[in-house]
């Protein structure tokens, strides 16, 4: 899959893109992200990509042409395979859902806003969606571009070493729907017994149908205690 990300701080993701699975993603073939810097379409000696908002207000905002410029340079044909997604505070939420939904693209070209935001051209002529990464506001679209990128990329047939592991874990898939399922099940690791605290018996045993029928239980509680809204998305 490709991605790209679209930025007036292509340097940002260094450490993102550099470290763990997706940086192997990237070297075994399975992912390739470009980084590409907004201020190579301006077209004045300052490389501007902001301006005052009309109407006055706080701040500025990234002016449409650059953006515009290149998308359109970018993907000069653009289909369904080929996704522009504009991050934003006020896009709808992402989750393992839309992860999954976006794993199923070819190419995803996402843009970063910066300063009080992006001209809202943008979000209604050039992306195909909004995206938030939750109900705060951050400073940036990077941040949030890398944890779309990670959460997508991770799903992507043999990113993984198990390939199991990216559907036994936290908002797995719910036969086939696009609704986040229930947390993943607590996990435990040696010593059996760490400051007189011990690892549940059962998981000690062997016995991989009784621990197996432990491990739904101990998901539902834990789903129950910590996000009982998941719970309506199970029978
Ligand atoms: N004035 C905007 C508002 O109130 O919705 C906030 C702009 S924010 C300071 C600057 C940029 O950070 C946004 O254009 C967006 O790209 C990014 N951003 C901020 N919060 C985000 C979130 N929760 N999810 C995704 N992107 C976000």
């Amino acid at each position: 899959m490709i991605f790209h990300v679209l930025t007036i701080f292509p340097e940002f993701f260094r450490g993102p893109f550099e470290h763990g699975v997706v940086a192997r993603a990237r070297q075994t073939g399975g992912v390739e992200i470009h980084l590409h810097n907004l201020r190579d379409w301006t077209h004045d000696r300052h490389k501007t990509v902001d301006d005052r908002p009309f109407g006055g207000g706080e701040g500025m905002l990234l002016k449409p042409e650059p953006l515009f410029a290149a998308v359109e340079s970018i993907w000069p044909e653009r289909d369904r395979s080929r996704r522009v997604i504009l991050l934003s505070a006020q896009g709808r939420k992402f989750d393992q859902a839309a992860a999954r939904r976006l794993s199923q693209a070819a190419e995803l070209l996402l843009i970063c806003g910066r300063y009080e935001g992006v001209d809202e051209r943008v979000a209604e002529h050039l992306a195909d969606e909004e995206l938030s990464i939750g109900d705060y506001v951050l400073s940036g679209g990077e941040l949030a571009a890398a944890v779309v990128v990670d959460a997508v990329a991770r799903l992507l047939p043999g990113v993984l070493g198990n390939e199991d592991s990216a559907v036994f874990e936290s908002f797995g898939e719910v036969s086939g729907e696009e609704r986040p399922g229930i947390l993943d099940c607590p996990q435990y690791t040696r010593p059996a017994e760490f400051r007189g605290w011990k690892v549940p018996e059962i998981l000690l045993g062997g016995n991989h149908e009784e621990i197996r029928r432990w491990r739904k239980q101990a998901a539902l509680e834990k789903t129950a205690r910590l996000r009982p809204d998941l719970l309506r998305n199970v029978e």
